[in-house]
């Protein structure tokens, strides 16, 4: 029987948090520019439009506020790095504050109204169901690989029934990039087919570079924050593969 290791990304492929990250930002965004522009509903739109191009959750304020600066969704898509950084060159402040600011937005909704902050996220169809089938399986290792917070996983999955190990979610906390995770995860079972889900194009890309990482069987999960131009990336007979949301849940053979 072969082992099977399953790394999986959490936004994007487990759950939809699109309308927890909108408001997460909105709150953030007050903190850091107190004495700008505050009706930011008329945004939300274009910040789920431009959410793909999103790697971790300090940048989420940052794309707000070239949304606000009247950049579209399109020029934020096609040139992020430069609009990122002509924000942060106007700032007396680095990421890590935006990072630190964000987590404190989030820590507070826990804490003051978690049923409402819950009720913000939504499961993708069936992946519940699935994530518990396979940690019924002795045959198969599930890990989450994250750039959010674990805690903020764990407290998701915990509240959809989902009884993974703490220490099998490894989230930003972990302050290493998602091939170095995998590197680790590749090293910890040798033997096990390992997958890793990803609805962004760079980690897989990065991880396709990786010698150590050739057998490693790569996905981009198609329902996720990624957009038909990042998809239209993959190539026919590379490394990385589109996957569907019915594929997913094919990802393990069921043994006969
Ligand atoms: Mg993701």
């Amino acid at each position: 029987m072969t082992n099977h290791l399953l790394a999986l990304d959490f936004d994007g492929v487990i759950c939809d948090g699109l309308a927890e990250y909108f408001q997460t930002t909105c709150y953030a965004y007050g903190e850091l520019w107190p004495q700008a522009e505050q009706f930011l509903e008329g945004y939300r739109e274009g910040f789920y439009a431009a959410r793909p191009i999103i790697e971790s959750g300090w940048e989420m304020p940052v794309m707000l506020r070239a949304l606000v600066r009247g950049h579209s969704v399109q020029d934020i898509l096609a040139h992020w790095p430069d609009r990122r950084t002509e924000i942060l060159a106007e700032q007396t402040y680095d990421r890590a504050h935006f990072s630190q600011v964000v987590d404190a937005v989030r820590d507070r909704a826990i804490h003051e109204q978690l049923m409402d902050w819950l009720a913000l996220h939504r499961f993708y169809p069936g992946v519940i169901t699935q994530l518990q089938q396979w940690l019924t399986l002795p045959h198969v290792d599930l890990w989450i690989v994250s750039t959010k917070e674990g805690r903020f996983i764990a407290q998701l999955l915990e509240q959809a029934g989902v009884d993974l190990p703490r220490s099998q979610i490894i989230g930003k906390e972990i302050r290493q990039p998602k091939v170095v995770t995998l590197g680790q995860l590749r090293d910890r079972a040798p033997e096990h087919l390992i997958s890793f889900v990803e609805d962004r194009l760079p980690p897989l890309q990065q991880a396709s570079a990786i010698p150590e990482l050739a057998d490693v069987r790569l996905y981009l999960a198609d329902w996720g924050y990624n957009t038909a131009a990042m998809r239209s990336q993959i190539n026919g007979g590379a490394q990385i593969q589109l996957l569907s949301l019915e594929q997913f849940g094919q990802l393990i053979v069921p043994i006969a």
